[in-house]
């Protein structure tokens, strides 16, 4: 099973936000965790989730840093391109499918070929997000919207294909959280007005509590939970 204490994690996105909260909270909670983020520091190896090879590296250094294959990885690397359809060029909306799906699908077949060469189990929590399925949303990011959808198909076929190797794999959407990824929407003000407005707990969330969320899926806790995308939006969905 996969416990929290002395977990092997590997956290992608860890330089920032959400991912940085959930790294702290592993940590806190006795795991060993290794990030991984195109901004390396002590504790983050320098990786690009788009290249195969980087990723395959980024691994092999997880591994020597944490001792053994990742028995957790949780995947929060990503962007959140702001822009009307009629304006996306064809180099951004792919660009966007290749760090938020197809990094998601590299990271995850890296982790579970370690796991299942080790022998052992594996959970992975991926970050999707409630524009997967809000056409409504304050900002145009219909690229961003389309990826997190394929995140939500990629969690559940994940789920099935790898369940027969101890693989759980599960997604968390989140509402409107308090990191630099917000930063690109237009007005600060202005959105803090939307907010109250439009989420019924009348803030935004904060990383930490994305973090306990994707803890809880990652942990033993969640042991028959596979497939599933639990959503942490203050209720924006049920305004
Ligand atoms: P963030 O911008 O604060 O952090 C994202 C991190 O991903 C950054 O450190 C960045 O360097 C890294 N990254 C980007 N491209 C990468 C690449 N090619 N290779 C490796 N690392 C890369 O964003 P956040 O708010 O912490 O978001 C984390 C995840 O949660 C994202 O997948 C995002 O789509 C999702 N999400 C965020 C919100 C929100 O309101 N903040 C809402 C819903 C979903």
């Amino acid at each position: 099973g996969v416990r929290i204490a002395g977990a092997r994690a590997v956290v992608t996105g860890a330089a920032s936000g959400i991912g940085r909260a959930v790294a702290e909270r592993l940590r806190a909670e006795g795991a060993a965790v290794v990030g991984l983020d195109l901004r390396a520091d002590p504790e983050t190896v320098a990786v690009d989730v788009r290249d195969e090879g980087s990723v395959r590296a980024g691994f092999a250094e997880a591994v020597s840093r944490l001792g053994g294959a990742p028995t957790i990885l949780v995947q929060s690397a990503g962007v959140f391109p702001v822009r009307p359809l009629d304006e996306v060029s064809v180099a951004e909306w792919r660009d966007t499918f290749d760090v938020n799906v197809l990094g998601t699908m590299l990271c995850a077949r890296t982790a579970v070929g370690l796991a299942r060469a080790a022998g052992h189990g594996l959970s992975i929590v991926n970050l999707s997000s409630i524009a997967a399925e809000s056409s409504d949303w304050e900002e145009p990011c219909a690229a961003y919207a389309a990826t997190k959808a394929g995140v939500g198909a990629l969690t559940r076929a994940m789920a099935g294909e790898w369940a027969p190797y101890g693989v759980r794999v599960n997604a968390v959407a989140p509402g409107m959280i308090d990191t630099p990824m917000l930063r690109v929407m237009d007005d600060p003000a202005a959105g803090a007005e939307t907010i109250r407005s439009s989420v019924p707990l009348a803030r935004l969330g904060r990383a930490e509590e994305i973090a306990s969320v994707v803890c809880f899926l990652a942990s033993e806790g969640a042991s028959y939970v596979t497939g599933t995308t639990v959503t942490a939006d203050g209720g924006y969905r049920i305004r």
